[in-house]
């Protein structure tokens, strides 16, 4: 006996019975009720693939929303994260230092003379210092705790969670060090540069009350330009202390 293996919209395969017994047992009442299972069979089956298809879909959608979500927290140009994480990750990493109390620190760095090289090397030249720049700092950085963002064109955050002031200077300035005796190459040319830092950072059980991202990020930007006006390729670093009304 065949019978078909089909839904109303499709033809999954085939059936074929093979009885020794007597021709005559197989009835049309028999037949009728093969086809019956046949077609309870053909659902099962369909159901079943169709759960298989779904499940791979799901899947394959979680994966592309891990990639987004990825290449939402993403700079494009170095592959460190940006200012959108920064915006949501900063005030959580400050909760977290007063919930804990643990200290943090944050310095904001800014490439010296950064229109230069782009002017004398191109731009391609700047952003593949851009990206090296990157790399070095996640060469020193514990990457499992501190991260790095892209603030600017060539302004980074650099965020030191459970850091004093003292260590993460002494951090800053391995940095400072390193990139300037780097000396990055494009196209068989050494080109050197230099960073400047302003870093701040604070104890929970000396702060005055919570610091607010914003106040952290403008004491930092106070000290960078700090760092510039002296003559830059240094590090400046203050405790945090929020700015007096006027
Ligand atoms: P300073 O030491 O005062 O920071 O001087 P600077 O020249 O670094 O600062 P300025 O703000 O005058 O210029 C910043 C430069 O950074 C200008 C801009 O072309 C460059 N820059 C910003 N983003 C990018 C980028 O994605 N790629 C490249 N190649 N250059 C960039
Ligand atoms: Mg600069
Ligand atoms: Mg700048």
């Amino acid at each position: 006996v065949m019978l078909p293996l089909a839904t109303a919209k499709r033809t999954l395969g085939m059936v074929m019975v093979f009885t020794p017994l007597q021709e005559s047992l197989v009835t049309q009442e028999n037949l009728r009720l093969l086809s019956v299972l046949a077609r309870q069979c053909s659902l099962v089956m369909e159901n079943s693939l169709l759960y298989d298809r779904l499940r791979r879909k799901n899947d394959s959608l979680k994966k592309a929303n891990k990639q987004i979500r990825y290449l939402s927290q993403r700079d494009a140009l170095t592959g460190c994260y940006n200012r959108g994480h920064m915006n949501e990750h900063l005030p959580r990493e400050i909760r977290r230092a007063i919930r804990y109390r643990r200290a943090l620190s944050l310095a904001i760095c800014d490439l010296d003379h950064f229109k230069a090289v782009n002017d004398t090397h191109g731009h391609q030249c700047g952003d593949q210092i851009l990206r090296e720049f990157v790399k070095s700092v996640n060469e020193i950085i514990r990457t499992d705790s501190d991260w790095l963002a892209r603030y600017g064109g060539e302004e980074f955050l650099l965020v030191l969670p459970e850091t004093s002031l003292e260590n993460a200077t002494r951090l800053a300035e391995r940095l400072r060090t390193q990139i300037a005796s780097k000396g990055f190459e494009y196209q068989g040319e050494k080109i050197t540069i230099t960073a400047s830092f302003g870093l701040t950072g604070f104890k929970p059980e000396t702060a005055p009350g919570i610091p607010h991202a914003e106040a952290l990020l403008n004491r930092a930007d106070k000290l960078l330009y700090q760092a510039k006006s002296e003559g830059r390729n240094r590090v400046v670093s203050g405790p945090f202390a929020p700015e007096k009304a006027p």
